[in-house]
């Protein structure tokens, strides 16, 4: 079966174009990066089509494409403080951020994976299309499956006219090839495929990348790029448990809410004295364990507590390594 394929201007088309995502088709869009093929993401009927139309292989997941930040709610769960980094540095533009799906994308975006790839292009035309449906668009390149990807609206009428309806004229594409693809629910964030945005610019938002060719690439000053690293509240660090809990009762005295951060045994539940009871966050037993815990310490304290006075952790070892961040949010200040 075939049909008629059009190439319409933005200005023409966009009402029929979002109406065809609307009733469950397919559209070609622009992007900076290549033309793609897209349909309502929420809708994997939808989605088979794209399928049919490039001949492509069911195993393979598409990328969802967003019109705003704020649509990543709706496709994914768990998203890490680093996804949140590269989503802000680098959204919109041509990157694609896989994280852990949500229950609302169906099988046929995501081939099966417990995984989503997610992108928010920078094009006007894609843009303001994605916007009109409302809804993600689910899309791979607009080319039929294993030919080449698409860079201008002519080349994807050659090669897909008669199985697709509609194609939004959007010129030549700036960026040229498809989008940079970084997985980022593994321990390191790795580049599944390059792109645009290099390795070299991942660094500068994270701490660590594993490059396409398997390297891993560290930033030259970890730590540096955060600039919130501090959490909201005062911090002081205390040189000797006496010292903590003499300032827990001053911090009282001035009416406020202080906390103690420190390992399990470095202070009891309750100063016997005025049996008054402590607000504690225990970072474990081990120093092992107090660095996994240490920045969710910090989150719960700045959440709960205005003052927030943290254990000494010597200048060995990992002890030393976990001083280094609460230096850094305590601006160095001892008691
Ligand atoms: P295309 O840009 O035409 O190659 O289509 C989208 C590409 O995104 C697929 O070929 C996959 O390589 C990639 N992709 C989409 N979703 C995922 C995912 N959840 N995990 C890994 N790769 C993905
Ligand atoms: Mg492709």
């Amino acid at each position: 079966m075939t049909m008629q394929t059009k190439i319409v201007s933005i200005e023409q088309g966009l009402d029929e174009a979002a109406e065809l995502i609307k009733n469950g088709d397919i559209v070609v869009f622009p992007t900076e990066t290549v033309y793609g093929l897209g349909a309502n993401a929420f809708d994997g009927n939808a989605v088979r089509k794209i399928f049919e139309a490039k001949g492509r292989p069911m195993d393979n997941p598409l990328i969802a494409h967003i019109a705003d930040i704020s649509w990543i709610d709706k496709l994914a769960v768990d998203v890490s403080d680093s996804a949140k980094a590269v989503i802000k540095a680098f959204m919109p533009g041509p990157i694609t951020v896989i994280l852990k799906r949500s229950k609302a994308v169906p099988d046929e975006v995501t081939a099966g994976l417990d995984t989503v790839g997610i992108r928010f292009p920078k094009h006007n035309v894609a843009r303001q299309f994605i916007k009109a449906c409302g809804v993600p668009l689910a899309a791979p390149s607009a080319n039929t499956s294993t030919k080449i990807s698409p860079t201008s609206a002519q080349h994807v009428f050659e090669d897909m006219k008669g199985r697709i309806p509609l194609i939004l004229q959007g010129g030549e594409c700036e960026v040229g090839i498809e989008s940079t693809i970084v997985d980022m629910t593994v321990d390191v964030p790795t580049i599944l495929r390059p792109g645009a945005i290099t390795a070299d610019m991942l660094v500068k938002v994270l701490d660590k990348v594993k490059n396409f060719d398997g390297n891993i690439i560290v930033a030259k000053a970890p730590g540096m790029k955060y600039k919130h690293y501090a959490p909201s509240c005062e911090m002081v660090v205390a040189s000797s448990e006496d010292k903590a809990i003499f300032e827990y009762g001053r911090q009282v005295g001035l009416q406020h809410n202080p906390v103690i951060i420190a390992k399990n045994d470095y202070v009891p539940d309750q100063i016997l004295l005025n049996s008054i009871r402590l607000n504690v966050i225990r970072l474990g037993a081990t120093d092992e364990e107090a660095m996994r815990n240490i920045y969710a310490a910090m989150h719960e304290a700045q959440d709960k507590y205005d003052y927030i006075i943290c254990q000494d952790f010597g200048d060995e070892g990992l002890g030393a390594s976990i001083m280094n961040r609460i230096n850094k949010a305590s601006g160095g200040k001892r008691i």
